[in-house]
Order: C-alpha cells, then sequence, then structure tokens
C-alpha cells in the first residue's frame, strides 16, 4: 500500500512581524470594553451575549427566541418587532437629544450643513410619507443612486419606516452596472441625486440614471435631488421624474413607522465585486441592527456625548451602511460626512476636515493610507490632529508598514488601531481588537469579536490547531449574517456552504498566531504556488511596502515552465522616488531579505496606478490576466478602466 500523501500546507506563511502596541494606559481605564472576560462569558453563551445587546435596542414586541438555526439559515429574535429608523432616530430624539449634531456635512465646493438628530427624523419622515404617497409599501424595493449627502440617510431611514427594500447603489458605477442591480430587484422606484462634486468636477449622475432605468420597466418613478451648488447638469426632465422636493418636503414630519419583523428584510446590497460578478447580499432586520450597535459601541469605543466619528467610506459600501447610517446613528453619536475627493484641493482635506470638526475617531481603507502615504508626510504634518482618540481600517489586509505609517504620522503615537476584519455578507465587524483590551500588532487583525466563531482549515476541511495558516471560516451564526443573495438560493449556498459543509466559507486566506491573533492573507484565489509552496501574494507585498521607496505593492503568481509559477510585483513609489533599474533589483532583494529566496519576485515593474475597484481594492485577478495574456475578466467594477490597458501595454512591452 502506498503511503498517506505528506500533508501539504495550505498556505506557507513567512513574513514574521514582532512589533506590538498594548492599549495606552488612560484609553484602557475609559473604555467600554474593559473587561477580558467578555470573551469567555459571549463564548460560553453567545445567544444570551447578543440577546444583552439586542435588549438595549427599542423593540414593539420583544422576540420569543433568541436563535433558529436551520443551517444556512439563521433567524435571530424570532418573533420580535422593531422598526430600524426608531432605533438611529426617534429614540434619541424622544431622550431630549434631538438637538445633538448628527451631521456635520460638508461638500466639496466647500459648502457645509449641520443636521441634528431632530433634522434627520423630521426629513426620514417626509421622505417616508413621500414614499407611500407613491405608492411605495412594505416590502418594494426602491433603489438609491445618490453621493455623500445628508439626504441619502434620510432617505435610507425613510425606507426603513415603511419597510420597503432599499439597496444603495455607489453613485460612480455606470449606467450597465446600475441597471443590471435595478433590474436584478425589480426596483418600482429609484431615488437619485443630480450630481456630485469631484476632483473639482461637477459629475453628472442623473443622465447616468436616465440610460439605465431607459431598459428598467419595473421602474415607475425616479425622485431627483438637486445637488445645486453652482452648476447644473446637462440631464432632461423626463415623463416619469419626480422633484425631490415635491415628492417629500411638503409632506409631513411625523410618521408612524411599520412595525418590523426581525426578520424582514432591510437592504440589499451587491458585493464590491474584487473577485467576480457582485453578489446581492440581503440582511434584516433586527440582528442586523444588534451587531451593527454592539460593534460600534465596543469597537470604537463611541461615546456619544463627546466623540465626533468619521466613517470615510461612501454610503454605497457596507462600511457606510453598517458604520455610518445604522451603528453610529444607534448609538447616537456626531458624525462627520464629506461629499469629495481626499486630494481636493490639496491633500490635507481630509487632515482639515478632522482639525476643524475635532474629530475623535477615525475609520477608513488601507488604500487611503497608502495614498497618505504617496502623496507626503507634510500634508498630515500641518494640521492640529490632537482631537484623535482612535484609528480604524477596513476593506483589505492592511500591510504593517502602513498600519505604522498610520500611528506614527496621523494617530501620532497616541492612537490605537483597530484593523476590522468583515464583508458586505457579515454584516458587521467580526475579526478585531477591543481598543482598550487587545495588543495589537501591524497587520493583525487579531482576533474574533466576542461571541463570534471562526476557524482555519485546510484543503480538505481539517480544522489547523494552534499556530498556522489556512482558509478562513466561520462556526457559528451571528445577529447580521446575510440571510441570502437576492433571487438566488442556490448561488448563496455553493458560494458560501457547500466548501466546508457546516461552516461559512469566506473566501479569505488566513493565519494564526501562536498567541491567537488571526492574520488575513487576502484571497483564496490570490494564493500562488510556486515550486510547490502555496505563497500569500499579501505577505510579497508587505515586504515591498516595508522597502522606503513604495507606497503601494500588487504581487500576482505568473505562470513558470520550472517552479508552475513565480510571483511578479507592480510597484508604486512614494512621492520622491524614481523608478530605475536599481531600485528593481534593490526591491528584489528586499523581498529575499524579508521572506526568503522562494519569494523573490521574478520581475518588478513600475506602476503609475494599480488597478482597483471602486471602492479601492487592488483587483489582483485582472493584473493575472494581463500576466498571463488572457482576456480580462468582469471589468464593471473597476473604478478606471485605463489603468488595466496600460499595464497590460507595458506588461507586452517588457515581454517583447
Ligand atoms: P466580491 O465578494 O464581490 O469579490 P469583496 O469581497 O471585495 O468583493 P467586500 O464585501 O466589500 O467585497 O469585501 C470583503 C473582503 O474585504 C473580505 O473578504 C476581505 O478579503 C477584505 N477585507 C476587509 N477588511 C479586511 C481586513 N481588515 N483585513 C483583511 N482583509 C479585509
Ligand atoms: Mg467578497
Amino acid at each position: 500500500m502506498s503511503q498517506a500523501p505528506t500533508a501539504r500546507k495550505t498556505i506557507e506563511t513567512l513574513l514574521q512581524e514582532h512589533r506590538h502596541f498594548q492599549p495606552p494606559a488612560s484609553f484602557a481605564a475609559q473604555a467600554n470594553a474593559r473587561d477580558p472576560s467578555i470573551y469567555e462569558r459571549a463564548d460560553q453563551d453567545h445567544e444570551a451575549w447578543w440577546a444583552s445587546w439586542a435588549e438595549k435596542l427599542h423593540w414593539d414586541r420583544k422576540w420569543d427566541q433568541v436563535l433558529h438555526w436551520d443551517l444556512p439559515f439563521a433567524r435571530w429574535f424570532v418573533g420580535g418587532k422593531l422598526n430600524a429608523s426608531v432605533q438611529c432616530l426617534d429614540r434619541h430624539v424622544q431622550a431630549g437629544l434631538g438637538t445633538r449634531v448628527a451631521f456635520h456635512w460638508e461638500g466639496e465646493p466647500g459648502d457645509a450643513r449641520t443636521l441634528t438628530y431632530a433634522h434627520m427624523l423630521e426629513g426620514a419622515c417626509r421622505v417616508a410619507n413621500g414614499l407611500r404617497a407613491l405608492g411605495i409599501r412594505k416590502g418594494d424595493r426602491v433603489t438609491l443612486y445618490m453621493p455623500m449627502v445628508p439626504e441619502l440617510a434620510m432617505a435610507m431611514h425613510g425606507c426603513a419606516r415603511i419597510g420597503a427594500i432599499f439597496s444603495v447603489v455607489f453613485a460612480g458605477f455606470s449606467a450597465t452596472s446600475l441597471k443590471d442591480r435595478i433590474q436584478d430587484q425589480q426596483a418600482r422606484l429609484v431615488l437619485c441625486a443630480d450630481g456630485c462634486w469631484r476632483r473639482g468636477k461637477l459629475l453628472d449622475l442623473k443622465t447616468v440614471v436616465d440610460e439605465a432605468v431607459a431598459e428598467c420597466p419595473s421602474v415607475e418613478r425616479v425622485v431627483v435631488w438637486r445637488r445645486g451648488a453652482g452648476a447644473a447638469t446637462a440631464s432632461r426632465k423626463q415623463a416619469r421624474d419626480l422633484e425631490w422636493s415635491a415628492a417629500f418636503d411638503h409632506q409631513p414630519a411625523t410618521c408612524a413607522p411599520e412595525s418590523m419583523d426581525a426578520e424582514d428584510p432591510l437592504y440589499i446590497l451587491y458585493t464590491s465585486g474584487t473577485t467576480g460578478k457582485p453578489k446581492g447580499i440581503l440582511h434584516t432586520t433586527g440582528g442586523y441592527l444588534t451587531a451593527a450597535y454592539a460593534t460600534s459601541n465596543l469597537v470604537f469605543d463611541l461615546k456619544p456625548e463627546t466623540d465626533v466619528f468619521w466613517c470615510t467610506a461612501d454610503i454605497g459600501w457596507v462600511t457606510g451602511h453598517s458604520y455610518v447610517v445604522f451603528g453610529p446613528m444607534a448609538n447616537g453619536v456626531t458624525q462627520v460626512m464629506y461629499e469629495g475627493a481626499p486630494n481636493h484641493p490639496n491633500p490635507d482635506r481630509f487632515w482639515e476636515l478632522v482639525a476643524r470638526h475635532k474629530v475623535s475617531i477615525f475609520y477608513t481603507a488601507p488604500t487611503a493610507i497608502r495614498a497618505f502615504m504617496k502623496w507626503g508626510d507634510e500634508w498630515p504634518a500641518k494640521h492640529d490632529l490632537s482631537s484623535l482618540r482612535l484609528l480604524g481600517t477596513v476593506g483589505e489586509p492592511i500591510n504593517p508598514e502602513a498600519w505604522v505609517w498610520y500611528l506614527h504620522h496621523i494617530g501620532r503615537e497616541r492612537c490605537p488601531i483597530v484593523d476590522t476584519w468583515w464583508q458586505t455578507e457579515t454584516g458587521s465587524i467580526l475579526i478585531t481588537p477591543l481598543p482598550g483590551i487587545t495588543r495589537t500588532l501591524p497587520g493583525s487583525a487579531t482576533r474574533p469579536f466576542p461571541g463570534v466563531g471562526a476557524a482555519l482549515v485546510d484543503e480538505q476541511g481539517n480544522e489547523v490547531q494552534g499556530a498556522g495558516g489556512g482558509y478562513l471560516v466561520l462556526t457559528r451564526p451571528w445577529p447580521s449574517m446575510l440571510r441570502g443573495i437576492w433571487g438566488d438560493n442556490e448561488r448563496y449556498h455553493k458560494t458560501y456552504w457547500s466548501r466546508f459543509p457546516g461552516r461559512y466559507f469566506a473566501g479569505d486566506g488566513c493565519k494564526r498566531d501562536e498567541e491567537g491573533n488571526y492574520w488575513l492573507l487576502g484571497r483564496v484565489d490570490d494564493v500562488m504556488n510556486v515550486a510547490g509552496h502555496r505563497l500569500s501574494t499579501m505577505e510579497i507585498e508587505s515586504a515591498l511596502v516595508d522597502h522606503p521607496a513604495v507606497a503601494e505593492a500588487a504581487v500576482v503568481g505568473v505562470p513558470h515552465d520550472l517552479k508552475g509559477q513565480t510571483p511578479v510585483g507592480f510597484v508604486l513609489l512614494r512621492a520622491g522616488h524614481q523608478p530605475t533599474p536599481t531600485l528593481a533589483q534593490d526591491l528584489i532583494e528586499h523581498v529575499a531579505k524579508l521572506i526568503g529566496g522562494l519569494a523573490r519576485p521574478e520581475r518588478v515593474i513600475f506602476a503609475a496606478e494599480l488597478p482597483k475597484t471602486r471602492s479601492g481594492k487592488i483587483m489582483r485577478r485582472l493584473l493575472r490576466d494581463v500576466a498571463e495574456g488572457k482576456a480580462l475578466g468582469d471589468t464593471t467594477t473597476l473604478a478606471d478602466p485605463k489603468v488595466v490597458e496600460e499595464l497590460k501595454q507595458m506588461y507586452e512591452e517588457k515581454e517583447s
């Protein structure tokens, strides 16, 4: 009989990171989460843990059962009734906090508005009444195609108030992408803005909507909010169009909320499309709000009386849903909302806003942090950032060097950093430090949030014990988990529950160190096979970003005759560095020194930009297509199609 094959490592992990940071004592002393025993408590009875958070919300009727789990279908707070907009608006106004600022809003041209919780409640009620007047009922779908303006948050709460299922489409998507999403949902109504400002230009959103809706017979009406502030767009009024002011402004400022079942749908939201065609993720009401509320409270340590929270994510992504519109508002905190680009008119626009509004908690993405690094240290240095007390990051693995840059140049060594891992599907943060408890390490999201069950498994689904690398799976249901893919139960089952039966497959590679910290290693699809070794592209990228000349890197495995695959690095330099053959060689050696010859890139290509999704994530699958000379896969979620075309040309010139 032949011997069993020696176990092949699912992912080998080579990059070592030993820096670590304790929560500052003054932070730990005041933190919402101070007692490390909450992990144990939540673990012993996760239903009781989540129920203790649900109890902090306002329920019209309490649930009969915390969790009904019929794998892969979860129902949380079964029999409970509540309304999402009530948690985020009425509760605060009724508690006498109507005059608290909900949003300090700033438009890109510099126009500003201040909206209190009372304003937001009134606005949401007018929208809700207006929607009812237009015949929209509980369960109808409403598509929102709007920029970062308070009216978008009002519209979401307005829909939630009457039980209409809303779906926000990022207002940078093309007419085709918008059309696909409207058709997928069979929306009856579209709420849009006529335009928005981006890098000094007024983008014409209404023309995009007109083009999309022309092929969407389900849409009865389009309600248009006027951005104003200068120019008007070229779009023409269509027969089905209604002005926002006519549809909503004259409606009554109060509206009785629909009492929703905990499991009634709240929204549909499409994933970013980093790995392929976006999936329409369905979220429901009670569990989602509970987890968004709890994680906002503990991970961001919100103190609603004093904090000013700024999550820079667009509301068009899940981060903006859970950590602008629902989690922070359920906590009643004051927020900053900004319409435009971070580098308009100068690369210090964010820091100027932080200083002016005394932002205390700042949450952004690695792509933004790497852009700040690229633009130069002098921009944040010009501003008083002493109001900041906590920083966060989400969206991609953060390269340790970017983490340390963030701590030094933005956090000024004073602010803890929470690196939060989660997905559109998970609805809320699942792997994260708790800033008053957790010892953080640059590049690690540390450990599962209390009550969350995570594990690593190998190809065969065997659980990896202790330190090691593998595929991240979730082992227990959690309240804000997706309830399905809109209209596609089969894809739901296939994508998340078939690879490792009984467990949720996240699609991300991950390693765990001896202390139990989780280090996300990027997509399973981005793992490459070099001479029989399974390497994470992310670790090689982090080794490149560790070099002082590099701001950002994307590594892909390209076919190789002998080794099977070999790494090739696409690199963006920091301001002040020139692309030369000597530097390229330097970078190759730097990787070999940090993680070993196995990971040595075959080539380094200096790029002006990397192909990214509209949410700012690097799309390695397209770089792989370029390197393999294949036709490009789905490019509809690409932020700028020119970037990949240019890289393709560069790559092919160098090849010949
Ligand atoms: P698609 O599913 O359509 O390919 P997407 O996965 O990029 O798109 P999102 O739901 O926006 O869509 O992103 C979730 C993914 O982002 C995670 O699966 C993970 O790969 C990555 N991610 C998010 N936060 C972190 C983090 N803190 N560390 C590492 N990776 C992260
Ligand atoms: Mg995904």
